[in-house]
């Protein structure tokens, strides 16, 4: 945590700025609000989803800015839950939405194509004022189905595509070729995870360059964004002040490279004001500086908490799979469960010698690979790529 990041904290928290009823007496504690220390910060209660959802939008609201909207939360990680969306939280959102864009080369000549539904969840709404925030436009793809899509990319030929990493999943059907005059250069997507091998099989068959964000839509969309080095997430610490807590000590985690629970407090006058965020995302610190120059800080976010394995002290995630099974066929379906016998199977299209080898350094143990047909007939009733039972035997 840097002395600049804890002065902002604490001009914000002097001048109102958290003031609201969920935290009404959380900062008692706290002997000189204008100057909080490091240690008075580490004891601030974290706020979890369930805190959010306990209160209702009144309880969680500040009223030193103006609303703009009220939004709400994707809900795809549990209930949905609506907040303040106030000027200031728009303003702030510019200033980011401008620089995860231009940090990928995206301008104003460009035309987005959103896939993802317009609703009352804040996410659609930013990934479009991500395109006027730096005078672009975009088109709106609410139902993006293959036929819907590529509807929208014949006729309004879009240059960027933004979305969730499965948005151009439905282009790797073999029989499907991409379009000779096809407009798209980049893609930007958020929301889940995706694997390096996957990245290269899309960016190769849409000679396009692919790009991650993170949005956190508790705080509101995109948040921190990926350079061209594509190798962990830049972002503004004199906004986001962010805390990697080991899960055993509860302690922030200082060391590049050790994964813990992603925390995040938002450094402006927010709407609906958040300290200490539980992100629910597993993530770690980079700490040597990118190679691409920029400075300010960088994270890489590895998965959610409910999604992942424990082998060992070693986490697995969704995308440590993917990366094998995308390394050898385009397909991005693989699922790992336990047999009656608590064996290790990993079910797949099929896989090559070294496919298997790759699974047995990950899981560190003997595994059992399923034959296409059994594949094809379990496929129906997977949900995830972990089943609860290996999460159970595992975690
Ligand atoms: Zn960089």
């Amino acid at each position: 945590m840097q002395k600049r990041q804890l002065d902002i904290f604490s001009k914000i928290l002097r001048d109102g700025g958290y003031d609201c009823e969920m935290y009404a007496s959380t900062f008692d504690f706290i002997k000189d609000k204008g100057n909080v220390t490091e240690e008075e910060f580490l004891r601030i209660p974290f706020s979890y989803k369930s805190d959010i959802r306990a209160n209702n939008l009144e309880k969680r609201s500040n009223h030193l800015s103006n609303t703009f909207g009220i939004f709400g939360s994707s809900g795809t990680t549990g209930n949905k839950t609506y907040y303040k969306f106030s000027m200031n939280d728009r303003a702030v959102f510019d200033r980011i939405a401008t620089k995860i864009m231009h940090r990928v080369g995206a301008n104003d000549k460009d035309l987005g194509i959103i896939c993802a539904p317009v609703l009352d969840g804040v996410m659609a709404h930013t990934m479009m004022w991500e395109y006027t925030a730096i005078g672009g436009g975009y088109v709106n793809c609410p139902i993006p189905s293959p036929e819907n899509f590529m509807s929208v990319l014949n006729n309004a030929h879009p240059t960027i595509v933004s979305g969730l990493p499965s948005a151009l999943d439905f282009s790797l059907a073999p029989d499907f070729t991409v379009p000779e005059d096809s407009s798209v250069r980049l893609f930007l997507s958020g929301g889940s995870f995706f694997s390096n091998a996957k990245r290269k099989v899309i960016e190769d068959k849409w000679g396009l360059s692919w790009f991650d964000f993170l949005g956190v839509s508790e705080i509101f969309g995109p948040i921190m964004g990926e350079c061209h080095m594509k190798n962990g997430l830049h972002y503004d610490p004199e906004l986001l002040l962010v805390e990697i807590i080991d899960p055993d000590t509860m302690r922030p985690i200082e060391e590049g490279g050790k994964i813990g629970m992603l925390v995040i407090t938002p450094l402006w006058n927010k709407g609906s004001p958040l300290v200490r965020y539980w992100t629910d995302d597993w993530a770690y610190i980079m700490d040597e500086p990118c190679e691409c120059g920029e400075a300010g800080n960088r994270i890489f976010v590895c998965g959610r908490k409910n999604d992942y394995l424990s082998i060992n002290g070693n986490y697995v995630f969704p995308r440590d799979l993917e990366q094998i099974v995308f390394s050898e066929a385009n397909s991005p379906e693989v699922y790992v469960d336990l047999t009656e016998d608590n064996k290790v199977v990993v079910y797949t299209r099929g896989i090559s010698e070294q496919g298997k080898k790759d699974f047995i350094k990950l899981f560190n143990t003997e595994l059992e690979f399923s034959t296409l047909e059994v594949f094809e007939n379990m496929k129906a009733h997977k949900p995830s790529l972990f089943s609860k039972k290996i999460k159970e035997y595992f975690n």
